[in-house]
């Protein structure tokens, strides 16, 4: 059964370590992201950005691919499905169609007006159980065509919208989505430790976490970050492993052309790369 993120990012919180996002895309990314953290024993996240909702033929269908598998591969960890990146019109159809969790980002909205939609958001949701995420200060690079530029949140909005009831806060404070480039001025942890002390006890998000070097993830969830979320890594992994079998002409022997076999080492590699942010993140072991 899907739950709420809530008990798992406070549970998190106290106990310094955090429970990744990891963005999916088609049944075995999905697929992948369940099994690795069954065998882990990890608490888990799901997201799907809007682009990868409608990719994946509506929020229904994910809903029930996501609950059969749980059923049928018998996942018992807590796993949350969470709407990445939404608008308001889509968290209202996530939480229609059976979504566990909303992230609503209404960063691009004047403050006043962010505000006022998170709370309408919030009501809706909180009568379902449903866990929200608000986002303060853009989050840097590309997310499904939106283009941002590396904001740092101000710590005083932040406490504004941590304060309305939301589940957890996405705060800029440097990070990008997608590839860093070469001159990336690293994570603002000084504004972070800010962020931190006016929100309390509020699990904070780190969006972008690929390519993040592991001393910062580490220092940032010692300084309250509990939700890491994980996108291009994955799907580097899985592009890489696909190529790999491809060029090394494999699909062209025997059944190799069969998808079970041709999709299979692209399964493999976002297993191995979703056990590895596990493994950093701390949340092994912690179902
Ligand atoms: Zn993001």
């Amino acid at each position: 059964m899907l739950v709420s993120a809530k008990e798992m990012l406070n549970k998190a919180k106290a106990g310094k370590y955090a429970v990744g996002q990891f963005n999916i895309n088609n049944l075995e990314w999905t697929k992948a992201v369940l099994l690795t953290a069954q065998e882990n024993n990890s608490p888990v996240i799901l997201g799907v950005s809007e682009g990868a909702g409608k990719y994946m033929c509506g929020y229904k269908t994910i809903v029930g691919m996501v609950n059969g598998m749980i059923e049928e591969l018998n996942i018992t960890v807590p796993v949350a499905l969470h709407l990445d990146h939404g608008s308001y019109n889509g968290a209202l159809a996530c939480i229609e169609a059976g979504f566990s969790s909303i992230m609503f980002d209404g960063s691009h909205y004047p403050i006043e007006e962010n505000i006022q939609k998170t709370k309408e958001l919030i009501a809706i949701a909180e009568a379902k159980g449903i866990s929200v995420e608000a986002e303060v200060g853009a989050i840097g690079g590309e997310e499904d065509g939106v283009v941002g530029n590396g904001e740092v949140a101000d710590p005083e909005e932040c406490k504004m919208i941590a304060d309305l009831g939301v589940t957890m806060l996405a705060a800029g404070i440097g990070n990008i989505h997608g590839k860093y480039p070469e001159n990336w001025a690293g994570l603002n942890f000084e504004v972070l430790a800010k962020i931190q002390e006016l929100t309390g006890t509020m699990p904070l998000v780190l969006h972008g976490g690929t390519g993040i070097p592991a001393e910062m993830i580490q220092k940032a969830i010692s300084l309250g970050v509990s939700k890491i979320n994980v996108n291009t890594e994955c799907q580097l992994a899985f592009a890489a492993a696909t190529r790999e079998y491809v060029e090394a002409g494999k699909d062209l022997k025997g059944k190799g052309f069969d998808p079970r076999k041709l999709l299979a080492p692209g399964f493999e590699a976002i297993k191995a790369t979703v056990k590895e942010k596990m493994e950093l993140f701390g949340s092994i072991n912690k179902a």
